[in-house]
């Protein structure tokens, strides 16, 4: 019976194996990722870009204020 796990990186179902490497990741690449994310404060994470003119549609009556 295999463990099946979620990838950190990618959230690929991953079987748990004693003997791999790079678990709970899917493959060392996307280990080599997350722990670029966690070395360096300058990974971003792909998102949605922060827009003032949408805040401000979003909540009017800020403006009135
Ligand atoms: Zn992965």
């Amino acid at each position: 019976m295999a463990t099946i796990v979620k990838c950190p990186t990618c959230r690929r179902d991953v079987p748990w194996r004693d003997d791999s490497p790079c678990k709970p990741f899917c493959s060392e690449r996307c280990k080599s990722i997350d722990l670029g994310a966690w070395a360096s404060n300058r990974y971003t994470i792909p998102g949605p870009p922060v827009d003032d003119d949408a805040f401000d549609v979003a909540d009017p009556r800020a403006r009135d204020a």
